[in-house]
């Protein structure tokens, strides 16, 4: 899956650290990243390289630390005008600003992740600027990834979606959707945002209720995802039909919904999605996804 980075060695958690000439800088423009390009041998894929903090040292005011890849501390400057994002782009050879898709796919893979957890921080400092509660700015705790606002004390933590990804199974059978009105066009799971006051294994039984009218059991978690894309932490949960497995799709958020044999499913391991993970882990098993 995309987190899946060893042996890099990965450390996200938060230290009130500043700069040093060797930081590799992230600059964000609302939400894109500057990436600097340069043509790759393999997959025509365009490889990702930081600009280093020696190069724009007079861009970096007010870094923000995000975390560390392989030892190398990243940060986190905002750009806030079209100007400065324009003079930023000329003045790196093969640099530009790109978007949360692009991600998905950029080599080499650990920066690619670096590059969409980065993003996905970005965008939660970037809309919470002020406090919710009484409208003051909010400042940057210094022991742990938390916003404080010193005029009322309220405290924002980073937004992370809770969701769940749900293989429902009757015997070899596997239940496949696609979501209405998405770009991303190939099968899916069944899949939804957990609610204030339900667990993950309620959230499962709803949704897969909600979507296509069936109820299961034994359900078993299989393994998480954090999906940077739309700020989630995904869950995993592999359940069976329990009685009747006639689905009455909701049309509202689904195109399709329909029970596929194990030999007819078409999917190609990507090494991305947990979506992915797990459709191939039904059709192939352990031990085959790589
Ligand atoms: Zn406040």
């Amino acid at each position: 899956m995309i987190q899946d980075i060893f042996p890099h060695k990965w450390d996200i958690a938060y230290y009130p650290k500043e700069p040093k000439a060797d930081s590799f800088i992230l600059f964000f423009y609302q939400d894109q990243l500057l990436v600097i390009k340069e043509a790759a041998e393999e997959q025509h894929l365009p490889k990702i390289i930081y600009p280093v903090y020696a190069k724009v040292k007079h861009w970096v005011r007010n870094a923000t630390y995000l975390f560390s890849l392989d030892e190398k501390e990243m940060f986190r400057v905002e750009i806030l005008d079209e100007s400065t994002k324009q003079e930023l782009e000329g003045s790196i050879a093969g640099s530009c600003f790109e978007e949360r898709r692009f991600f998905r796919t950029a080599a080499p893979k650990e920066y690619g992740f670096a590059g969409i957890t980065g993003l996905h921080l970005n965008g939660w400092y970037r809309k919470n600027k002020f406090c919710g509660a009484c409208g003051k700015p909010l400042e940057n705790d210094q022991k742990e990834r938390m916003l404080y606002c010193p005029a009322c004390k309220n405290m924002v933590f980073p937004r992370i979606n809770p969701a769940v990804i749900v293989g429902v199974t009757d015997g070899s059978r596997l239940l496949l959707t696609k979501y209405r009105g998405r770009d991303y066009k190939n099968y899916a799971l069944v899949a939804g945002f957990t609610e204030i006051g339900e667990s993950f294994e309620e959230t499962v039984a709803r949704e897969v209720l909600e979507e296509t009218g069936l109820t299961v059991k034994n359900i078993r978690y299989y393994k998480s995802q954090p999906w940077a894309f739309a700020d989630d932490i995904l869950a995993g949960y592999f359940c069976e039909v329990e009685g009747n497995a006639e689905i009455t799709m909701d049309p509202g958020e689904l195109s399709v919904a329909e029970w596929v044999e194990r030999e007819d499913i078409e999917v190609e391991y990507d090494d991305t999605s947990l979506t992915n993970e797990m459709i191939c882990y039904f059709k192939y098993g352990k031990g085959t996804l790589r």
